[in-house]
């Protein structure tokens, strides 16, 4: 347990995670269903029509907490959809950089899984859902400083803490490594969004702080702050983030580079964490209109994972009250139905032997 042993300090829980359910074991994996996307004319063409239906929907405000992201051009709209066999289809703006923001959660967590094993990162992280939002500190405060779950900020840094590595040059390489190895490329860093929002974390530093003090955490607060906006900062496309969110739908796989990144069962794992709050308090809502799970960031993109069938990436700076992507919201529910994403979407299985059908 490479990052267990680095964070002697952090405890476990004694609040948020339950220990009434067993853990499933893995030898579930021998037993999935998830079907086949629709050919690749079919795909190619939903998404242009996505794209050109929800474009010019003007509703949500660019964030600007981080004052860099302000600048963003709020007309920006991508998509792209990653198959498992690494076919990608992209649609307008899809080579616009933009910071990945807390979309870098869901992959610190899934690398941070894997060298914690199931049961620790359920611990020490959780998997439930706040109820509140992203940067709350009252559900910190709730909770015996318990972080909850590795989509709100809190549980981020906890994940960023429990990084392999001894010095926070050591973190930030494993992490930047990692995500690389999801994209399928070299990802770098956005100088002067890291700065901007270096600058005015005081509230990511105050919950490191808070976290310290009911030593729930694994690294220095201020340095694991540091490491978890670096993390923030580093540039994406809609083109990458599907990609890498079709590795996830792979079973931990890189589908283009053919490298396995994670073990199936810690991708199943990410799954199930973004299922339940990938959307912070607007996880439900999200998990009824589309059926997948998912995960938002400030700067205006969302990943989407069907599992076994691929990735979804959009990207649209305007942003709903809860910091979600609205133009991104909008496609991704339309074309998660018109691709039959929807995981829990069924139809009756046709009788042989009499009864209705
Ligand atoms: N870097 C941002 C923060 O910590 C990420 C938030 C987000 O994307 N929701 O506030």
């Amino acid at each position: 347990m490479a990052a267990g042993s680095s964070s002697p300090s952090a405890r476990p829980t004694t609040s948020g995670p339950g220990t009434a359910v067993a853990p499933v074991p893995d030898a579930t994996l021998a037993a999935i269903s998830t079907g086949r996307l629709p050919a690749f004319d079919r795909i190619e063409q939903l998404l242009h029509q996505a794209h050109g239906l929800f474009r010019d929907v003007a509703d949500g405000r660019v964030a600007d907490y981080i004052p860099a992201l302000a600048h963003a051009d709020p007309r920006l709209f991508a998509m792209t959809v990653a198959e498992v066999d690494g076919t990608v289809h992209d649609a307008g703006d899809a080579d616009h950089a933009f910071s990945i923001q807390s979309i870098s959660k869901t992959f610190v967590y899934a690398l941070v899984c894997q060298e914690l094993g199931h049961g620790p990162a359920r611990e020490m992280i959780g998997v439930n859902n706040t109820g509140l939002g992203f940067n709350s500190v009252m559900a910190l405060e709730l909770n015996d400083g318990h972080p909850m779950n590795p989509m709100v900020n809190a549980g981020a840094l906890v994940t960023t803490s429990l990084v392999p590595g001894n010095t926070s040059t050591a973190k930030w390489a494993f992490i930047q490594e990692g995500l690389s190895r999801f994209a399928g490329r070299h990802l770098s860093l956005d100088i002067a969004v890291y700065e901007s929002e270096s600058a005015t974390n005081q509230r990511n530093r105050a919950i490191a702080r808070l976290m310290e003090s009911y030593d729930r955490l694994g690294f220095d607060p201020l340095e694991t702050t540091d490491v978890y906006t670096k993390q923030c900062s580093l540039t994406v496309t809609t083109h990458d983030l599907a990609v890498m969110a079709a590795t996830l739908a792979d079973g931990g796989v890189q589908p283009v580079t053919g490298e396995r990144v994670v073990d199936p069962a810690v991708a199943r794992d990410t799954l199930v964490v973004l299922a339940s709050t990938g959307l912070y308090e607007r996880s439900g809502d999200w998990l009824f209109e589309i059926g997948m799970p998912g995960k938002s960031g400030i700067s205006g993109g969302i990943v989407t994972i069907s599992p076994g069938k691929g990735g979804l990436a959009t990207f649209a700076p305007p942003l709903d009250a809860a910091g979600n992507s609205v133009r991104g919201q909008l496609a991704t529910g339309w074309l998660s139905a018109e691709l039959g994403l929807n995981l829990f979407a069924s139809r009756p299985e046709r009788r042989m032997h009499g009864g209705a059908p």
